[in-house]
């Protein structure tokens, strides 16, 4: 067997689809046709495909949550794994591994419910915590740096690999797998490092955590934060894009939003494009730039092909 043929087996074996609307899978609801589409269950299959699709040569895209990345009208070639791996283990009293599927907000709940405290800040993000990873998420001042202890992943080449928290150089919205080196690995789970809590304050934070986001930001579908916050000035992105006269802009279905200006909503799900989202990103940017003398860099991944039309 050729290893076409073999990836082409193992494709079939686990149900992959073909011309898989990217839109389906987005938090923000826009995006072209993968040529081939694989919900990924568990880390042995994880592996496999993986390893299988690098080794065949063909181009390989992960996706989590699809909450922080706008896939552009023309899709993505090869084949986009979705990554539903979910499972978690207690390795002592508040040290935890979790595979890279897994969502933030069942995983901050889960873990206060078991008496672990630690990812409470994490409830409203919308993504996983393998997504999460290359940005090093955060919100309410704490971030995933807080509490990694190492991390499990695969290299370009298929091979299983470990690293050290201090290895990625996590900052702010950066780390070596969305900068860096590493950029081609993709992440299997990652061992955290909890303290003992309290179950009913941990819950109680929960809660005031996702009020307060319900009263601070749009729900629907967006982008969410589209800019990262600039490093000198004090001023956040939202604050300088609503300074710059942009709250309500729009271009198409594309619109900023005006609770949280650094939100571009998708206000017409039928009708949106991604050329919407990346005409008014540009828009944004290039007034912040001419007003400000700031250059706003994206805090979502951009990937796929253009439409053939745009
Ligand atoms: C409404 C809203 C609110 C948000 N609030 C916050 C917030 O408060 N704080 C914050 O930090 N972020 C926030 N985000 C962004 C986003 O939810 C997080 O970054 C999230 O963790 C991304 O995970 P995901 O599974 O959705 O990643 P995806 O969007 O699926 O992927 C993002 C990128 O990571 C890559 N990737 C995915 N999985 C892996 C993996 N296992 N290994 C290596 N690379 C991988 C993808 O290829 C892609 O390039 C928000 C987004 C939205 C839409």
């Amino acid at each position: 067997m050729t290893r076409n043929q073999i990836l082409q087996a193992l494709l079939q074996e686990h149900n992959a689809r073909r011309s898989e609307p990217l839109s389906r899978h987005t938090f923000v609801q826009v995006g072209g046709a993968a040529d081939w589409f694989v919900n990924v269950r568990n880390a042995d299959a994880l592996f496999d495909l993986v390893r299988t699709v690098r080794c065949s040569g063909t181009p390989l895209t992960l996706l989590g949550a699809g909450s922080n990345v706008l896939i552009r009208d023309g899709g993505i070639r090869g084949v986009v794994l979705k990554n539903e791996t979910r499972g978690c283990r207690r390795l002592d009293d508040d040290r935890i591994e979790v595979e890279s599927g897994i969502r933030f907000a069942a995983l901050a709940r889960s873990t206060a419910r078991a008496g672990l405290s630690g990812l409470e800040w994490a409830a409203g993000i919308p993504g996983a915590v393998g997504g999460g990873l290359p940005t090093n998420a955060g919100a309410y001042g704490s971030d995933l740096s807080d509490v990694l202890v190492a991390v499990r992943a695969i290299d370009q080449s298929g091979t299983l690999v470990q690293f050290e928290a201090a290895d990625l150089e996590l900052g702010y919205r950066t780390s070596r797998l969305r900068d860096g080196d590493l950029s081609d690995h993709i992440v299997t789970s990652l061992t955290l490092q909890l303290r003992e809590g309290d179950v009913f304050a941990s819950l109680a934070e929960i809660d005031r955590v996702e009020s307060l986001r319900k009263a601070n930001a749009p729900s629907g579908p967006s982008l969410g934060s589209t800019f990262k916050n600039p490093p000198d000035d004090p001023r956040s992105a939202g604050q300088l894009i609503d300074q710059a006269g942009l709250k309500g802009a729009s271009v198409g279905a594309a619109c900023v939003s005006q609770l949280h200006a650094n939100y571009i909503l998708n206000t017409d799900v039928a009708g949106a494009c991604a050329s919407d989202f990346l005409a008014l990103i540009a828009q944004v940017r290039e007034t912040v730039e001419t007003r400000f003398g700031i250059t706003l860099e994206p805090e979502i991944a951009v990937t796929g092909e253009e439409a053939a039309s745009d």
